[in-house]
């Protein structure tokens, strides 16, 4: 089988290309042809000698993911459900913002951590993605972002690993697609702006401290293990003390001064004014992590199987407040793209049935597209239902 160069980082290409008996550095060459401007095409690739361009026609493809599905929100927020094979589909979700772009990524096809409130959990674990397919979400988002907007410049300034599956239970691939966002021959990507989100895999923290920090994002979801045990099973294995400990220590590593901690607000499990001080005695007994820590609040997307509801408003406001009074800086997320699910895990849970997602998707105002190459007709009716 061919090689699927998405698959490689620097490193890894320039050891495909010595295999190929060709020099290292024409690694490089090839890396910014696919990375920065986002080609598929070894032909497209001017300034590679002929003779190495044949060689890769014969031994290595470009291979990006297949397109299930492309929802556009009215608030430009935009899903992709793509194919990564035997009936799995992941999802990847771009969140345009005044002074920048995120793409939320996923890093497995299901998950086995199993969250109480999470459709991907509730969607047990089928398999972790290759680098390729994990870079490939990235490749794709932002070559055709560009080609959307008409630009050469930029556009995803930020990733956040916060789609399908747990990051930290797919370690290699994961280390090696982060090495792909932050290569400057590549995206370029600043370690402050790439985000690993985690249920809590201790020994993995640490190790992503010293393999390749960037910043790091927390689920936390309670004040105490009892509740916690309760939403995340794995606090069994590394409780909240642990879970703590090891965050206090990705400090010396991290590009921020901070770790963010993620609180998804259940309507009467996590989001009493009791637990809300109970969640400050705990940050303050744990090494003052009042003072390293930020608590972003993230309003719960209800779906039927989870059995759980979204906090009223006042009561997430109520938690807010006793956090901050106690010195303690918290955000509350804004939600974005409700009108497509565009929040991790709420499309693909349905994909078992994709006629289902198909007729739902049909009462919306977006916009299903199913062949990768329709985008330049995308934009013509997006702009008649944006
Ligand atoms: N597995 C990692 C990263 C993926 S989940 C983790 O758990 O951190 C990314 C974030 O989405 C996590 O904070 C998770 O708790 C949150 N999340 C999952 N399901 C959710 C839902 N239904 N509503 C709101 N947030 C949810
Ligand atoms: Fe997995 Fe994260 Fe969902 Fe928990 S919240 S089941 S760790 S993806």
């Amino acid at each position: 089988m061919t090689a699927n160069l998405l698959d490689f980082d620097l490193e890894g290409l320039a050891a495909f290309c010595e295999r190929l008996g060709e020099k290292r550095f024409r690694a490089t060459q090839l890396f910014r042809w696919i990375h920065q401007k986002g080609a598929s095409q070894f032909d497209e690739m001017s300034d590679l000698a002929k003779s190495l361009r044949e060689k890769l026609t014969v031994t290595a493809t470009i291979r990006g993911l297949g397109i299930i599905s492309q929802h556009i929100s009215t608030d430009g927020t935009i899903k992709w459900l793509f194919d990564v094979g035997a009936g799995d589909a992941v999802e990847a979700v771009y969140i345009p913002e005044s002074d920048r772009g995120t793409l939320c990524i996923s890093s497995q096809a299901g998950c086995v951590v199993g969250c109480r409130f999470c459709s991907t959990g509730h969607q047990g674990f089928s398999r972790n993605l290759t680098v390729g397919e994990i870079i490939a979400q990235l490749w794709f988002a932002e070559h055709f972002l560009r080609r959307r907007l008409g630009t050469e410049e930029r556009v995803i300034s930020n990733v956040v690993m916060m789609g399908m599956g747990e990051p930290l239970l797919n370690y290699e691939p994961l280390v090696r697609a982060l090495r792909i966002m932050l290569d400057d021959h590549a995206y370029g990507l600043s370690r402050r702006r790439v985000t690993v989100s985690t249920s809590g895999v201790v020994p993995m923290i640490d190790a992503l401290g010293h393999d390749c920090p960037v910043a790091l994002a927390v689920s936390l979801h309670a004040p105490n293990d009892a509740v916690r045990d309760g939403l995340v099973p794995l606090n069994k294995k590394y409780p909240l003390r642990e879970l703590l400990q090891a965050c206090k220590r990705y400090l010396a590593f991290a590009p921020r001064d901070f770790i963010t901690l993620e609180y998804c607000m259940l309507d009467g499990v996590n989001d009493s004014c009791a637990q809300a001080v109970e969640l400050v005695s705990l940050l303050g007994g744990m090494d003052n992590a009042v003072h390293w820590c930020k608590v972003n609040l993230i309003p719960f997307n209800p779906f039927p199987a989870s059995g759980l509801t979204r906090s009223p408003r006042g009561q997430v406001a109520a938690f807010a407040k006793i956090l901050t009074d106690a010195g303690i800086v918290t955000t509350v997320r804004k939600t974005r793209g409700d009108d497509i699910d565009a929040a991790c895990g709420q499309l693909a849970g349905d994909v078992q049935d994709i006629t289902d997602v198909q007729k739902r998707m049909l009462r919306r105002r977006t916009i299903k597209l199913n062949p990768v190459l329709e985008f330049d007709r995308m934009v013509t009716e997006d702009s008649v239902h944006g």
